[in-house]
């Protein structure tokens, strides 16, 4: 197998072309005119649905016993090109694209066969989207989500134990705090008890690391971020083999929450810069980190490759590199104050762009408890850890003096 980066540039193209001019529709005289060229970039197919050179094609491929394409709900050339990359990415399995990353993670937890009656175990630091669609779809659905602290394996040891969990979902690297969750020991422990270990990989991306090579059982990815990278597109992955592709397969076709080509398109595109940007974006946040440790408004940097992060070590063994963010606490004396010394920090900045999402080529920051941790109660963010003072920065690609002199710059505010 080539190489991770070679892989990034080359997988899933020139594949859509395969077997075209093998027959027209409908009768049409088979053009002499194609020849064999075939173009280098694949196709955006903007197809509803896929004629073949005879009836009796179209119902071989509808019976599945010839693979082909039929109606573009159950497949389009451009999206299994972008579906073929990431799968050649993350080094097995098949990927199942979907319209975003909460699509792609509802069509995991159905695959799971979340259904009533049945527990998920998730870690208490998961994307508030993720925990909301458990609670609130999920829960009204008969599934019981407990919580636990997915870095504290002897908890989540002893919760696997005593609930019996259909599903375990947790994150590579988790927002704000950017814990690392021990994949291979957590996989250790869902194996020996029959669950099914979800991992949402979005922070990690297949670059820093493959769960599925650690032993999970479904990844999911949102590949509005680091995937597609550029920060114009919404989009999700689920990558998993049997026993739970038949399934995936037919909750997609079934609920319809399918991706569309342009933005596959667009995400084939961005996928193949994912090394370069990932390791700038790491070199970036590794540079911004030190820079900030150091600084008289900083009370405290969260960064795996920081030696006081609770998760140096494990980083250090599980992840190719420390990941495209940091985020810190700002140095305030009256903790009542942090909200707005947070506010005053984010409208000071300028080339650094305010707005929620991260992964992008752009450095975006956010300030995670009136953002991300918004829906949670004051006391729940208290316990996590997500204080009024702390701000959540992804890095871009900009060159590392620009991103921390206008982080500096803003610090003179606070
Ligand atoms: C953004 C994100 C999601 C949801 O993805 P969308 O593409 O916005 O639907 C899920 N998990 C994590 C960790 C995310 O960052």
């Amino acid at each position: 197998m080539k190489r991770f980066e070679t892989r990034a540039v080359h997988a899933g193209e020139r594949r859509a072309t395969r077997g075209a001019g093998d027959g027209q529709p409908n009768g049409a005289a088979a053009g002499g005119s194609s020849g064999s060229f075939y173009p280098i970039s694949t196709p955006v197919h903007l197809s509803t649905t896929f004629a073949h050179a005879g009836i009796e094609q179209t119902d071989r491929i509808l019976g599945g016993e010839e693979p082909g394409y039929s109606y573009a709900r159950y497949g389009n050339p451009t999206v299994t090109a972008f579906e073929e990359a990431v799968a050649a990415l993350e080094g097995e399995g098949r990927a199942f694209a979907f319209a975003s990353g909460m699509a792609a993670m509802h069509a995991a937890l159905m695959a799971a066969e979340l259904n009533s009656g049945a527990t998920v175990l998730a870690a208490e630091q998961l994307y508030g989207s993720t925990a909301t669609l458990l609670i609130q779809i999920f829960g009204a659905g008969g599934v019981e989500t407990r919580f636990v602290d997915a870095c504290d394996l002897e908890a989540v040891e002893k919760k696997v134990a005593e609930l019996k969990p259909r599903a375990v979902v947790v994150e590579t690297i988790s927002n704000p705090l950017l814990r690392v969750a021990d994949i291979p020991r957590i996989a250790e422990i869902t194996k020996a008890a029959g669950a099914t270990l979800i991992v949402d990989a979005t922070f990690g991306t297949p670059y820093l690391q493959r769960p599925l090579e650690l032993g999970a059982d479904i990844v999911v990815h949102s590949a509005t971020k680091y995937l597609s990278g550029h920060g114009d597109l919404t989009a999700g992955l689920v990558i998993t083999g049997a026993p739970y592709d038949a399934a995936l397969d037919q909750i997609r076709k079934l609920v319809g929450g399918v991706m569309a080509p342009f933005e596959a398109w667009l995400a084939l595109r961005g996928l193949k810069t994912l090394p370069l940007r990932m390791e700038r974006q790491c070199e970036n946040a590794r540079l911004l980190a030190t820079r900030l440790s150091a600084h008289p408004k900083v009370a405290k940097v969260y960064h795996p490759a920081e030696k006081d992060h609770p998760d140096n070590e494990v980083a250090r063994r599980i992840l190719a590199n420390t990941g495209g963010l940091v985020s810190f606490d700002l140095a305030v004396d009256d903790p009542e104050e942090g909200r707005a010394a947070a506010f005053r920090f984010l409208n000071a900045l300028d080339l650094c762009v305010r707005a929620p999402s991260l992964g992008d080529i752009y450095t975006l920051a956010i300030h995670p408890s009136t953002a991300s941790h918004r829906e949670l109660s004051p006391s729940r963010r208290k316990r996590l850890g997500v204080k009024e003072s702390l701000i959540r920065v992804s890095l871009g690609i900009e060159h590392p003096e620009d991103i921390a002199g206008d982080i500096e710059q803003a610090l003179e505010s606070v």
